[in-house]
């Protein structure tokens, strides 16, 4: 059977990272989680004291960083240069970098083909925000997931306190609210909805509700494929 290549979309705190990869398991797809791409190479560009406005150095750092995920005792793991930086990506500071650097026409287009590297044999299940409209455009199936602003903010919350007992409901919901604008805003690839892609409002739906519904017009997908 054709393997398909499925592309989750949406703001944070939508709900994409945890559908996406419990899609990808009932699937038995492989999972890519591109914001994790951005994270890292934010990180590495904050280690090293590049600022967004150096793009030679930043063009140097992409084509010079090893980026890799893997899996370890059921949970993804994210190595950059080596060294494994699964914690220290997910940090609300590193998160207002990621959308920073991720603006940068150079890191999006390092970013692009390793992001179509990833996906060409299909069977994939990957995650972000411009993965409908710029990097996989001919995606057999398409999500674009979305959710209130204060549901996003609470889940993002619930998150973070686990290992930031710190952070509050306030700055979360702030923290959001700006990258949201960020990504949006920005000249290149901005998050948008593609054209072709299935709105889900995730505000009022538990994670098993979203997977169904999702694994639902994947069936109708395959049969369509197979009917037409
Ligand atoms: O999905 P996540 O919250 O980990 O993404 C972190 C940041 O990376 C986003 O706010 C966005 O600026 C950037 N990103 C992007 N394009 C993607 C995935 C993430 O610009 N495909």
């Amino acid at each position: 059977m054709k393997k398909l290549t499925i592309v989750i979309d949406g703001p944070a705190g939508a709900g994409k990272s945890t559908v996406s990869q419990r899609l990808a398991k009932r699937l038995h797809y492989l999972y890519l989680d591109t914001g994790a791409l951005y994270r890292a190479i934010a990180l590495a560009a904050h280690e090293k004291n590049i600022p967004p406005t150096d793009f030679q150095e930043i063009r140097w750092l992409c084509q010079r960083t090893s980026i890799l995920f893997k899996k370890e005792k059921g949970k993804q793991k994210v190595y950059l240069n080596r060294k494994d930086v699964t914690r220290a990506i997910r940090t609300p500071h590193m998160s207002l970098l990621a959308s920073r650097y991720s603006k940068l026409p150079v890191v999006r287009k390092g970013l692009l083909w390793h992001q179509r590297h990833l996906g060409e044999q299909g069977g994939i299940v990957a995650e972000g925000r411009d993965l409908g409209t710029v990097v996989f455009p001919k995606a057999e199936l398409k999500f674009f997931l979305v959710a209130s602003l204060k549901e996003r903010a609470k889940r993002r919350y619930l998150e973070l306190k686990r290992t930031d007992k710190k952070s509050s409901l306030k700055n979360v919901e702030k923290e959001i609210q700006k990258r949201d604008r960020e990504d949006r805003q920005r000249a290149l690839a901005p998050l948008k909805k593609a054209k072709d892609a299935i709105e889900i409002d995730t505000t009022w739906m538990t994670i098993d509700q979203v997977v169904e519904e999702m694994y639902k017009k994947f069936q109708d997908k395959i049969h369509e494929n197979y009917c037409s």
